[in-house]
């Protein structure tokens, strides 16, 4: 029986069952398109990224001796969708058999089933052997129970996996170790520099400008410094548990002018397409633990386990219990644009400035810029969050729907009432302040609310949750909130609201 099996650009993963035996019937398709490189406007780095590891792929593949039919972005055959190239292989191979990987995400998922549909040899769909729960584990473990909370089904997943237990309790008796995590970078503490890879990817490069797709963000062709190989995928790993995984906790929420990555681990372009499996990066981070208890503390590790074990799976469970209505959601009615400077880092405002720039030129900035520096803005300003989801889909190396739409839509921007998140992540300048360098080399003053160098978050906080509060004052995370805000005295209160106005007006200019 003559098979094809279509390999998606985001399932590299070599431990899959499907390579463990060679077999001449068997022909595997990997494809460079334009309906990939269309659907957002993403980060050069992140085309660059997928098609490097895609060829890399296809290239061990082959040394392995598999039959593997690869096509470039501008190779004249290529029909530039799944379902043209597919049909043409189908008919000149003499196909029998289809299979595929479940996508992770919902538009592929939904476009395979129809194609599948319309076929008429065999067909089947397997699972990609990399999550630690199904598809549908969280609407289960949820079932008819009202709120989706992280730390219930994180704490399902570490006893279903038997990872920092002892027995049914949690090591050290608790699940969570938060408490001791997000400090601020001490200004005598150095961080370690991060590590690069220096990928020549010049000839990627060219030929995805000579296709005409539309990128943003720079790259430096000979020093591309993500991995784009499995080898790689496990040196970064190395450097993490050796160098970074005894600071995690510590230092995770803080931001630094000077710092990119810190102590993250810049681990999840790996892991999302599949080069790297969360258990083996989970067991890797634990072992180190067990042989370094001297110097990595608990909380460390726990910190790093929940961010894997916990947020990366239940954000996925969410995605699939929730899709396609999740993509619809708007729970504040948003509908601002995206002001201009989000896709060229030209604002005042300098913790914007930073994490935008940075963005452009790794493809990455970490999660708490990503929530309380980018996505607190775009909240606090009442964009659209269609507008906000399609610029974190863009510019991050990491950004698949299935962990961004969840992550922007839910967890920052709160656009889903309260599904992920049981209140808006939003701050003041107090926050950035607190765990940042950023306040202090700013055009704006973090300290006021109104005035010619106010700090916008400042006046745009207090009006975020004044235009709200039919939504949101019943809320009892926040009502302490409330009470400061209905306590304010009046004067104060419309200065306040006249000056968020006022920025609102020219957001474009901040
Ligand atoms: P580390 O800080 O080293 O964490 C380790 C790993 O934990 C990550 O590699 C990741 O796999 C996982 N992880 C941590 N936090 C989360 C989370 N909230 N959800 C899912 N997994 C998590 N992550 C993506 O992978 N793709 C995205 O498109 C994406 N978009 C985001 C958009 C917004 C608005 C926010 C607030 C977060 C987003 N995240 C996304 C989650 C998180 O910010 C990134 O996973 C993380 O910054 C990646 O860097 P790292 O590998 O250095 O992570
Ligand atoms: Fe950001 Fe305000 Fe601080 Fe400037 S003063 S860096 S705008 S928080």
């Amino acid at each position: 029986m003559k098979t094809l099996r279509l390999i998606l650009g985001d399932q590299l993963n070599h431990q899959h069952t499907w390579y463990k035996t060679v077999n001449n019937e068997v022909t595997y398709v990997m494809m460079e398109l334009r309906s990939e490189t269309d659907y957002a406007t993403h980060h050069i780095q992140k085309v660059i990224g997928f098609f490097s590891a895609m060829r890399i792929f296809a290239h061990e593949l082959r040394a392995a001796g598999h039959q593997v039919e690869y096509l470039k972005i501008n190779d004249a055959s290529n029909l530039q969708t799944f379902a043209f190239n597919l049909k043409r292989l189908i008919a000149e191979f003499n196909i029998t058999r289809f299979e595929y990987q479940l996508p992770d995400e919902y538009r592929l998922d939904q476009e395979l089933i129809s194609f599948c549909k319309q076929l008429k040899i065999e067909n089947q769909v397997v699972d990609t052997e990399h999550f630690l729960s199904s598809r549908a584990d969280l609407a289960v473990f949820f079932n008819g129970k009202k709120q989706l909370l992280m730390e219930s089904f994180y704490r399902m997943m570490r006893k279903r996996y038997q990872l920092l237990m002892e027995g049914g309790q949690p090591l050290f008796g608790q699940w969570n170790f938060d408490h001791d995590n997000r400090k601020k970078i001490p200004s005598n503490h150095s961080p370690i520099e991060p590590y690069l890879f220096v990928n020549n990817v010049t000839e990627v490069y060219k030929e995805i400008v000579e296709s005409g797709a539309k990128t943003i963000g720079k790259v430096e062709m000979t020093k591309f410094l993500w991995p784009i190989n499995r080898t790689q995928a496990i040196q970064l790993l190395d450097f993490f548990i050796k160098h970074c995984l005894e600071f995690f906790g510590t230092y995770q929420d803080a931001m630094s002018n000077q710092h990119w990555s810190l102590y993250h681990s810049r681990l999840s372009f790996a892991l999302n397409i599949k080069l790297i499996s969360p258990l083996e990066v989970i067991n890797a981070a634990i072992t180190k633990w067990e042989e370094n208890q001297n110097t990595i503390a608990f909380h460390q590790l726990e910190g790093f386990v929940r961010q894997i074990l916990g947020w990366r799976e239940y954000m996925r469970g969410i995605y699939w219990m929730k899709m396609p209505n999740y993509a619809q959601l708007n729970y504040f009615e948003n509908k601002r644009a995206l002001p201009n400077w989000f896709w060229t880092g030209e604002t005042k405002m300098n913790c914007l400035k930073q994490s935008v720039d940075q963005s452009l030129e790794y493809a990455y900035a970490h999660h708490i810029q990503r929530l309380m520096v980018t996505g607190n803005f775009a909240l606090l300003a009442g964009i659209h969050p269609d507008e906000v989801d399609k610029w974190y889909l863009g510019i991050y190396i990491d950004a698949i729907e299935w962990v961004e739409i969840t992550n922007t839509r839910g967890m920052s921007q709160y656009a889903d009432g309260g599904i992920v998140g049981s209140k808006p992540y939003v701050s003041s300048a107090n926050y950035i302040k607190k765990m940042s360098n950023y306040c202090p080399s700013c055009h704006y003053n973090s300290d006021a609310k109104v005035g010619d160098k106010a700090c916008p978050f400042n006046s745009l906080y207090w009006n975020f949750y004044d235009l709200h509060s039919d939504k949101l004052s019943k809320n009892p995370r926040i009502s302490m909130m409330y009470n400061v805000w209905n306590k304010m005295d009046s004067e104060d209160k419309a200065q306040i609201l006249s000056q968020a106005a006022l920025y609102l007006e020219k957001i474009e200019t901040l």
